[in-house]
């Protein structure tokens, strides 16, 4: 399998999900590769009541968006170190190939199509 056509799609994800997080969240200073949701900027203890409501809105919003993004990322890093260590592109379940096609469409796949939901 040509894994470097699939590096390539998947370095090019994680530039573009790291771009996002950058607008959603900072990097974990204590925690190399993790990521926080971006606090509310306001001190909620002086702050109106009904523009903390809002801050706190939007801080749970950015919140799920942040975590969507980082599982996301994660999955695209232990793909990449998959191909690092020759064991992209091999099913977790049945250890059979994963379909081309099926990587195409999704580079950070772990199982074969039969074991989609698996
Ligand atoms: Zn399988």
């Amino acid at each position: 399998m040509n894994t470097s056509h699939f590096k390539t799609k998947l370095l090019e994800e994680k530039e573009t999900l790291e771009r996002e997080l950058l607008t959603v969240g900072r990097r974990n200073p204590d925690t190399p590769g993790d990521w926080q949701p971006t606090p509310p900027p306001i001190d909620v203890q002086w702050a109106d009541p009904s523009e903390v409501a809002e801050e706190v809105e939007e801080f749970e919003g950015r919140n799920a968006v942040e975590t969507e993004l980082e599982e996301r990322l994660n999955e695209i890093t232990d793909a990449l170190t998959r191909i690092e260590s020759n064991t992209y592109g091999t099913c977790t379940v049945c250890n059979e190939p994963i379909e081309e096609a099926r990587l195409e469409a999704n580079p950070a796949a772990t199982t074969c199509m039969a074991h989609l939901n698996g």
